[in-house]
């Protein structure tokens, strides 16, 4: 099984194990050469930074992400603390969660994302009836919004482990202001009844939210005056503005990174942010891929978070680029027509540079 590409071979010659085996060695000698990284700063040839932080849905992701020298938690996508069980996770299950990943992480910050239910991701403890268009449904936020109870629970448990380490709320799936609006609304009820009951918590506690629905891209000056940052999810961002749902095979060719589109958004999304001085991210795919940090380094993007294995091949990335070229190449992408396009000027621009030398 070749999870670099996502092939299986059954019943494989002599001659094909062999090639492979070789491939073996030369992907673990990679892995082991991306550690001469680990403890360097990622910054750019000029001196931009670049913080690095680390995706995770259950907490023995949090070892490897601190080994790949993680600056923090960017995506704790929290749903998983209600899988594989019928009862819903209790106040007392969430602070325990988070309390330990922010003593783990400490002293970087761990962003957690409110429940992402709904769309691609379902839970057994609840029932979200049928849906025609799940994705675009009654989810996360939406969902939140309408089961004030289950999401105060989390947003105790948040606010209670804030007391313990720095720790930042996103709200995922925001289309516009008015549900940032209730859904901070929520928050600070959850901290009055904190405060009545006399709990510590971190009263300054940041709130950023996720950008991936396109309303909310297109508002984006305004959102950054609600938020203290943003965080760009490609994954669902690509899926809600180039139509393609993103667990369909059949359409997955059409869902690219560099279309034109995409790229616009991103760009106006960032311009935004860093107009009003607030924090950028891209926790998304995109983040932990070369040649699509690249770009978003280039539109001005802050903060990528991505899984493990990316973190170092990113860094390595960004210490061989400067923000000036970075930026070049975002200027005249920008203007080309077609995804393929742009990803052939980037390979012809800068050859070699985020390729996987395991694989030549
Ligand atoms: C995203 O949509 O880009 C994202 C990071 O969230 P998820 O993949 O969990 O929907
Ligand atoms: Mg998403």
């Amino acid at each position: 099984m070749d999870g670099t590409t996502g092939t299986v071979i059954i019943n494989p010659s002599e001659s094909v194990v062999d090639v492979y085996r070789k491939r073996q060695e030369k992907y673990a000698d990679y892995g082991k050469a991306l550690f001469h990284y680990k403890d360097l700063s990622c910054e750019t040839t000029d001196g931009r930074r670049v913080r690095l932080m680390g995706n995770m849905e259950i907490a023995e992701e949090i070892d490897s992400l601190i080994e790949h020298g993680a600056e923090g938690i960017g995506l704790y996508r929290t749903e998983y603390l209600y899988l594989n069980r019928k009862d819903l996770p209790t106040e007392e299950e969430h602070i325990r969660a988070y309390k330990q990943l922010v003593k783990r992480m400490s002293p970087h910050p761990a962003i957690i994302r409110t429940l992402d239910i709904g769309g691609d991701k379902s839970i057994g403890g609840i029932d979200m009836g049928k849906e025609i268009n799940p994705a675009l449904g009654l989810r996360a936020i939406r969902y939140c919004l309408k089961n004030v109870e289950i999401f105060k629970t989390q947003l105790r448990g948040i606010l209670r482990a804030s007391a313990s380490g720095k720790i930042k709320v996103m709200f995922p799936m925001i289309s516009g202001i008015d549900e940032i609006r209730r859904a901070k609304a929520v928050l600070e009820e959850a901290k009055a009844e904190l405060k009545a009951e006399g709990r510590p918590f971190d009263a300054g506690i940041e709130i950023g939210v996720m950008i991936e629905v396109p309303s909310a891209a297109i508002i984006a000056d305004m959102i950054v005056k609600e938020v203290d940052f943003i965080s760009i999810g490609t994954n669902d961002l690509l899926q809600y503005s180039l139509a393609i749902d993103r667990v369909n095979e059949h359409v997955a060719y059409l869902y690219e990174p560099f279309h034109p589109a995409v790229l616009r958004i991103i760009k106006t999304v960032a311009d935004a942010a860093n107009k009003a001085g607030v924090s950028v991210g891209v926790c998304g795919e995109m983040a932990g891929e070369p040649e699509y940090a690249l770009i978003l380094l280039g539109f001005g993007v802050q903060v990528l978070s991505m899984n493990a294995f990316s973190i170092l091949r990113v860094k390595r990335l960004i210490r061989s680029v400067s923000h000036a070229e970075a930026k070049k190449i975002c200027k005249t992408i920008i203007g080309i027509a077609t995804a393929k396009e742009v990803e052939h000027y980037i390979t012809s621009k800068l050859p070699g540079l985020y390729k996987e030398e395991f694989w030549s």
